[in-house]
């Protein structure tokens, strides 16, 4: 089954109204494949969505970049999955590595919020990987298989999910995987989702890779048989991201 490479924009906490205007610009000016050749997505600070997506040329999707794990009401700071449905916006990344470390977002809780964020309607870039620690201690399929575990425990459908393999060793240090490291996490996690799902949702799923994704990169970790695209943070803010959208041509 064809999987339609998929490029994702973090932007995390960057950007002020002006910096977000001159992104816009980059981006819509780019000369980038044809959106039946390659889906991008990109995903700014909550505040700047309305602006992004009244801006970027239509080719170009958003996405938020987390929501609460249940119906809004009295949960101080938090947007909730229906908040983003109602402006239309069609993506959300859930479980990045900083909300899990930093705001220690467990693997239920991930699970839980993709789960509830599916069921408004939302499409999820999930995102799991291990820290350093863990790989060096062997353990990388044992972290990313739990990781995915808790998701696929609680969803009934995998059809608007995109499973984003995000090494947390490898986000911003500019230490990227080798294209042979991303190959293999790649690989091992569409054979569980082959052995616990169902080898349709494995062939389908578009699982992609994050960490240090630059635009001298990315080319070569695109011809991954397993790497079916990016989730690219700091390069997303610069105009080598357009190379990035290019790199499976
Ligand atoms: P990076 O971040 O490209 O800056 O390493 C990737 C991510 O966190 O999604």
């Amino acid at each position: 089954m064809a999987r339609k490479f998929f490029v994702g924009g973090n932007w995390k906490c960057n950007g002020t109204t002006e910096e977000v205007k001159k992104i816009i610009a980059v981006l819509n000016e780019g000369q980038v494949p044809p959106p039946d050749a390659v889906e991008v997505v990109v995903s700014p600070p909550f505040v700047f969505l309305p602006l992004v997506k009244s801006s970027l040329k239509p080719q170009f999707h958003v996405a938020a970049q987390n929501c609460w794990v249940k119906k809004g009401g009295a949960f101080t700071g938090e947007i909730s999955a229906e908040m983003i449905v109602s402006l239309d916006i069609p993506w959300v990344i859930l479980g990045h590595s900083e909300r899990r470390l930093l705001l220690n977002e467990s693997n239920e809780f991930v699970g839980d919020k993709v789960a509830y964020a599916l069921g408004q309607g939302l499409k999820v870039i999930a995102c799991v990987g291990e820290t350093l620690e863990q790989r060096e201690a062997g353990k990388t399929l044992d972290v990313v298989a739990a990781q995915t575990k808790a998701i696929a425990e609680r969803v009934s459908s995998w059809e608007n999910i995109v499973l984003a393999y995000e090494p947390v060793w490898a986000i911003g240090t500019g230490k990227v995987a080798t294209p042979a490291q991303a190959q293999e996490v790649h690989h091992e996690l569409r054979k569980w989702l082959h052995d616990n799902v169902s080898p349709e949702v494995a062939a389908s799923t578009r699982i992609i890779y994050g960490g240090s994704v630059s635009g001298g990169n990315c080319k070569e970790l695109a011809t991954q048989p397993d790497v079916d695209g990016f989730l690219v943070g700091g390069a997303s803010l610069k105009p080598e991201f357009i190379d990035i959208i290019k790199s499976s041509e």
